[in-house]
C-alpha cells in the first residue's frame, strides 16, 4: 500500500478533502458532508468552531466569524476573532486542521501529508502563506498545485491522448482559466490566466447593493450599513443568487431588516444577469488571452471543464457557448473536482502509477532588474529570466553587467510580473552580492533562477570571470514575517495544543498516538523512560548524568518525530541502562 497523501482544495467559500483508495478517488465527508464551508468562528463559550457550525452563526455573531480568508492570504494583516488577532495563515490553519482531524476520524488513520491547491494566479507570497497554513495545521505540504491543473488531473484516465482542454474555474473569490493538453500520458498546462479578485462573492456584493437600492425605493429610507445588516443581506442575496441558477426569478423577503421594516422585492434572472455581465466579460477576456498564449483557437479545444460553484450560473455557460462557441461540461461535480485532482496528484507523489503525471507552468514572469538607456536616459527596467507559461521546474539565466570600474558589490532584485517597469510588478525579494573583483565596468554577472514545482524560487548571482557566486532561496516569509513559533503559540491559545517542533516532547507524544501497534510498545517505553529520566534530572539537575539523560531524551524525541524506530530502540536501551543504574 502506498503512503497516504491527501488532496485538499482550500477554497474561498468551501474546502474539500479527497484521497485515492483502491484506485478510485474518494471525497472524505467532513461533518457528514463532502463540502465544508471555509468559515471559522468562536461560539458563545469562546470555543473555536469551523465549517458549517461557524457559518450558521455568520449573521448572529459577525464579529466572531470569519469567511473568505483566502482573499487575504499572503497579506501582512491581522483579522479579529473575538478579542484575539490572527493572521490569514493562522485562520486558514484552523480550516486545514479541521479537515485533517475530521479526515482522520473518518479514515481511522493519521493524515500527515497533503497536496494543497491554489489558484494558478496566486503569487509567491500567497503560495507560501498556504504552505505555512498547512505547517501550522500539522501537515507536511508535499506539493502546492494550481487548481485548474488539479481539475484536469481529476479526469485522469478519462482524458484522451492529444486532447486539448480549457479549464474555466470560477469560485467564490477567484477566477482562473487554463489551457491543458494531454501528451504521452502527461497533463501539461500550456497557458493560464486569471483574476485573484473575481468570483461569486462579487456577484453577492452586486446583489447586496441592488437590495439596498430596492429597500430605498420601497421605503424611501437608507438601510443601516452595520456589519450585522450587511452580513444578513449577503446571506439572503447569496441564497437568491443560487435560486436564480435554477429559476427565472426569485422573491426576496427578509423581515424586520432595519427593526420595523421588511425588505421585499422580486428579482428577475435577466436583471441579475445584466448586473454580473461586466464581471463575466472579464472572464472571457482571460479565456481569449489564454488561448492566444497557447496559440490555439476555440475550435481546437476538445473539452471545456467547469470548476467552482459559481459556474452553475447559467450565464457563464451561455456566454461560453454563444460568444466562444465552446461546449462546457459538468461530468464531475464542480465543487469536488479540484480536491479530487489534488488527491490524484498526491497518489502520484506517493508512487501510484495509475494516475497521469503533471507538468505545471508558471503563470507569471520572473525578472531581475538592470539599468537601461533605451529611452535616452538611465532607468531601472525589469529583465525577464523565466517567462510566463514556462513548464516547471524551470532553470534559466541571463547576464547583467556592473556599471562602474572596480564595482565590488551589486544588488540583485527579483520581481514577478509582466511589465518592464519594476513599480508595476511585485517585488519578491532582493539581496546584495559583495566581494566582486575590482574589474572594469561591464563586468558580467550571470543571474540564474531555479523555480521548483511549488513555484518557489532559488536565485544565484555568479561573477562570470571568477565564478564567485552567491545563492539565495527567496523566502517570502521573511518579507511578511510569519513567525511560526509565535503563530503556533497564538493558535494554541485558542485550541490548546501545538504541533510545532518548538514542543519537541509534546510532538513526540502526539506522534505516539499515530503509531502502529508494532511501534506502540517502543513509544510507551520511551514515554515512561522520559518521565523517570525527567524526575531524576530534577533531583540533581547539574550532574553529568543529568545532562546525559537530557541528551538521550532529546534524541529519542527526535527519533519519534522522524519515525526512526531503530534509533528509538537504541536510545530506549541506553536510557533504560542509565536510569536503572541511577535509580538504584
Ligand atoms: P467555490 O469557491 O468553488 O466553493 O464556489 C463558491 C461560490 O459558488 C460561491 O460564491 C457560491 O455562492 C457560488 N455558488 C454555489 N452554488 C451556486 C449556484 N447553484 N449558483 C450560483 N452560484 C453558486
Amino acid at each position: 500500500m502506498h503512503e497516504l497523501i491527501v488532496g485538499i482544495d482550500l477554497g474561498t467559500t468551501n474546502s474539500e478533502l479527497a484521497i485515492i483508495q483502491d484506485g478510485a478517488i474518494r471525497v472524505i465527508p467532513i461533518h457528514g458532508r463532502p463540502i465544508m464551508p471555509s468559515c471559522v468562528g468562536l461560539d458563545g463559550t469562546g470555543k473555536l468552531v469551523v465549517g458549517e457550525t461557524a457559518r450558521n452563526q455568520l449573521i448572529a455573531a459577525p464579529e466572531h466569524t470569519i469567511l473568505s480568508i483566502k482573499r487575504q492570504m499572503g497579506e501582512d494583516v491581522k483579522v479579529s476573532l473575538g478579542d484575539k488577532q490572527f493572521s490569514p495563515e493562522e485562520i486558514s490553519s484552523f480550516i486545514l486542521r479541521e479537515l485533517k482531524q475530521e479526515g482522520e476520524r473518518e479514515l481511522g488513520r493519521p493524515i500527515k501529508k497533503a497536496v494543497i491547491t491554489v489558484p494558478a494566479f496566486f503569487n509567491e507570497r500567497q503560495r507560501r502563506a498556504t504552505q505555512v497554513a498547512g505547517e501550522l495545521a500539522g501537515l507536511d505540504v508535499v506539493r502546492i498545485i494550481n487548481e485548474p491543473t488539479a481539475a484536469a488531473l481529476a479526469y485522469g484516465a478519462g482524458v484522451k491522448e492529444g486532447e486539448t482542454m480549457l479549464v474555466y474555474d470560477l469560485g467564490g473569490g477567484t477566477f482562473d482559466v487554463s489551457v491543458v493538453v494531454v501528451e504521452n500520458g502527461i497533463v501539461e498546462v500550456k497557458a493560464s490566466h486569471g483574476d485573484v479578485r473575481l468570483g461569486g462573492d462579487d456577484f453577492d456584493d452586486l446583489l447586496v447593493a441592488h437590495a439596498i437600492a430596492a429597500f430605498k425605493k420601497q421605503h424611501d429610507a437608507e438601510l443601516p450599513r452595520d456589519t450585522k445588516t450587511l452580513r444578513r443581506l449577503k446571506v439572503v442575496m447569496e441564497r437568491a443568487k443560487r435560486t436564480l441558477s435554477d429559476e427565472p426569478f426569485v422573491a426576496i423577503r427578509e423581515e424586520y431588516i432595519d427593526g420595523p421594516r421588511h425588505l421585499e422585492f422580486e428579482l428577475l434572472r435577466d436583471d441579475y444577469e445584466r448586473l454580473i455581465l461586466p464581471l463575466l466579460e472579464r472572464t472571457l477576456d482571460c479565456c481569449h488571452r489564454s488561448l492566444s498564449d497557447a496559440q490555439l483557437t476555440p475550435a481546437q479545444i476538445s473539452k471545456v471543464m467547469l470548476v467552482g460553484g459559481a459556474t452553475r450560473t447559467p450565464l457563464v455557460q451561455s456566454l461560453l457557448r454563444n460568444r466562444m462557441r465552446l461546449d462546457p461540461r459538468f461530468e464531475i461535480d464542480p465543487d469536488l473536482i479540484v480536491a479530487m485532482g489534488a488527491a490524484a496528484q498526491g497518489a502520484v507523489i506517493a508512487g501510484d502509477k495509475h494516475y497521469s503525471v503533471l507538468v505545471d507552468i508558471t503563470p507569471h514572469t520572473w525578472n531581475t532588474t538592470a539599468i537601461s538607456y533605451r529611452r535616452g536616459y538611465d532607468e531601472l527596467v525589469c529583465v525577464p529570466i523565466i517567462r510566463r507559461n514556462t513548464p516547471l521546474p524551470a532553470s534559466k539565466s541571463e547576464m547583467v553587467f556592473t556599471m562602474f570600474d572596480a564595482q565590488l558589490e551589486t544588488k540583485v532584485d527579483v520581481y514577478q510580473g509582466e511589465s518592464d517597469i519594476p513599480a508595476e510588478n511585485t517585488l519578491i525579494g532582493d539581496f546584495l552580492v559583495t566581494g566582486l573583483s575590482a574589474a572594469p565596468a561591464n563586468n558580467p554577472i550571470v543571474i540564474h533562477f531555479d523555480l521548483d514545482l511549488n513555484g518557489m524560487l532559488k536565485v544565484t548571482a555568479r561573477e562570470k570571470i571568477t565564478g564567485f557566486a552567491k545563492t539565495v532561496t527567496l523566502d517570502t516569509r521573511a518579507h511578511h514575517a510569519v513567525d511560526l513559533d509565535e503563530a503556533r503559540r497564538n493558535i494554541a491559545s485558542l485550541v490548546g495544543d501545538s504541533t510545532g517542533p518548538a514542543d519537541r516532547t509534546d510532538a513526540a507524544d502526539a506522534s505516539a498516538e499515530d503509531a502502529t501497534a508494532d511501534t506502540q510498545e517502543l513509544l510507551n517505553t520511551a514515554k515512561d523512560l522520559r518521565k523517570r529520566g525527567e524526575a531524576l534530572t530534577q533531583k540533581n539537575p547539574t550532574a553529568d548524568d543529568a545532562n546525559e539523560i537530557r541528551d538521550l531524551i532529546h534524541h529519542s524525541a527526535a527519533a519519534i518525530k522522524d519515525g526512526d524506530w531503530t534509533t528509538l530502540a537504541e536510545k530506549n536501551d541506553a536510557l533504560s541502562d542509565l536510569i536503572f543504574y541511577l535509580e538504584d
